[in-house]
């Protein structure tokens, strides 16, 4: 039984390296940023469950010579901000910036970055790699050694992932996106460059959840003549519809209990057939709509949402951080040899995992953050080609003032909200 407590006070010693150090690995080095205490800027801060605000911030200057600095016309709340909103993600601190789904406009650009200029229009991968480890060499830039100083991580998982832009300080405290202005390390790897005419909307979700979809296809491995399903209608779900489609699947079921998504999903991907979980067992759709159940299982859900009581009062109770249940509808449904793919953010311990039916079923798991480097000049051009739509999530777009309001509706599943962009005040939106 895991006697890690989860939450804000735990270990902070390690994880908040960043803030007083340089980190220095064999691959690199990043600098905690510097700000200019002279200008100012609005930025979303964390500071308690449910509790996000607007506050006045220095604005970060370029601290290490890889760095850009972005001034943000567009930035996201992604569902991975929702275990930050609902305190559920250890090694959040007061006044933490949020926001790691952003892009913008280069302005200003340190002296060792080769291929930016300011003015240039630029997507951030939520996701910081330093492009010279083992990790990042194989393109694995989610997986970098260099870029995350979590003491705690290592404690926790063996190993340092990448560290994350504005997602706690498990990710190395980064300050988030959700702001006017933001520092991006390593920039010439860290930044997708994109056409002037191209809308913000139609580019923005490369930064994250559109990467991220196609990971999830990608590690499912989904291809001509699959049958896919995927657990959860929230924007990453809903884009791995689209990408299966564009892969090839035969048939794509989403599984959720949120009616109004259910039918989003069914406006916005043509084609795709749908579970409400409240009304039947997911095994029986499944049964209904295919024989043998589906080659690939896709949970874009996260550790957060649970239905069972059992396991609300184990999580309550510190017996565990993480629900299985999920999981197990998962390996249960899934037909035998089946592959699993997991984007949906697990934190730490779970108990009652159906280990058996994962491995009796010959069942091939895999999982992870996404890499979203690797992906998106091909995702892009699929953009361009008009394969793929990943602007038709967006459901909300508002003033960067409004993020309080945005993460409030976003949560409850309010408005009809499925996905919100936000602006900062006066930014040079691509409209
Ligand atoms: P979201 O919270 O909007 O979507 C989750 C959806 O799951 C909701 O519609 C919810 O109603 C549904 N759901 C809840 N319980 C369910 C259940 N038992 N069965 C089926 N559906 C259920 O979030 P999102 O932005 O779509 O993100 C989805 C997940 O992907 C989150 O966990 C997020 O952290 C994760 N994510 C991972 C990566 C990565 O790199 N791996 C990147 C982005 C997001
Ligand atoms: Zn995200």
């Amino acid at each position: 039984m895991p006697s890690t407590k989860f939450g804000p006070t735990t270990d902070m010693a390690s994880p908040t390296l960043l803030a007083n150090k340089t980190l220095t690995t064999g691959h690199g080095s990043i600098t905690p940023s510097e700000h200019d205490s002279s200008r100012k800027m609005k930025a979303a801060a964390w500071n308690g469950k449910k509790t996000i605000e607007m506050e006045d911030r220095d604005i970060p200057v370029v601290t290490d010579g890889t760095d850009v600095i972005v001034q943000v016309t567009s930035t996201c709340i992604c569902g991975s901000d929702l275990h930050l909103y609902l305190n559920a993600m250890p090694g959040m601190q007061k006044h933490d910036v949020m926001g790691h789904e952003f892009m913008g406009v280069v302005h200003d650009v340190g002296p060792e970055v080769k291929n930016l200029q300011k003015g240039d229009r630029v997507v951030a991968a939520f996701d910081i790699g330093c492009g010279n480890c083992v990790y990042c060499k194989d393109q694995q830039f989610s997986l970098c050694d260099t870029t995350n100083p979590s003491g705690l991580q290592e404690k926790l998982y063996g190993h340092r992932t990448a560290g994350l832009h504005g997602y706690s300080h498990l990710t190395g405290g980064y300050e988030g996106g959700q702001a006017e202005y933001a520092r991006v390390p390593f920039a010439d790897l860290n930044t997708l460059k994109v056409p002037n005419d191209m809308p913000d909307r139609k580019v923005i979700l490369l930064s994250d959840v559109l990467s991220t979809a196609w990971h999830a296809t990608e590690l499912g491995d989904v291809h001509e003549g699959d049958i896919v399903a995927i657990w959860g209608a929230g924007p990453v779900g809903i884009l791995a519809a689209q990408c299966s489609f564009a892969r090839g699947a035969k048939q794509v079921i989403m599984i959720d209990n949120v009616p109004f998504r259910l039918q989003f999903v069914k406006d916005k991907v043509p084609g795709v057939q749908t579970i409400n979980f409240s009304e039947k067992s997911v095994k029986e759709g499944l049964n209904e709509l295919c024989e043998h159940g589906p080659h690939v299982a896709i949970e874009a859900v996260g550790f957060h949402y649970c239905k069972s009581w059992t396991h609300k009062i184990q999580m309550a109770l510190m017996l565990e951080t993480d629900p299985s249940e999920m999981l197990n509808e998962i390996l249960t449904c899934v037909r035998k040899g089946g592959r699993v793919s997991i984007v949906g953010v697990y934190a730490g311990f779970t108990n009652g995992f159906n280990i058996g039916a994962l491995m009796e079923k010959g069942l091939t798991v895999k999982a992870g953050q996404t890499p979203c480097q690797k992906y998106w000049h091909h995702l892009l051009k699929l953009i361009q080609e008009g394969k793929l739509q990943p602007e038709v999530v967006i459901t909300h777009e508002m003033d960067l003032d409004e993020a309080p309001k945005g993460y409030q509706i976003f949560n409850d599943k309010t408005d009809g909200c499925v996905k919100v962009v936000m602006h900062p005040r006066g930014a040079p939106v691509v409209a």
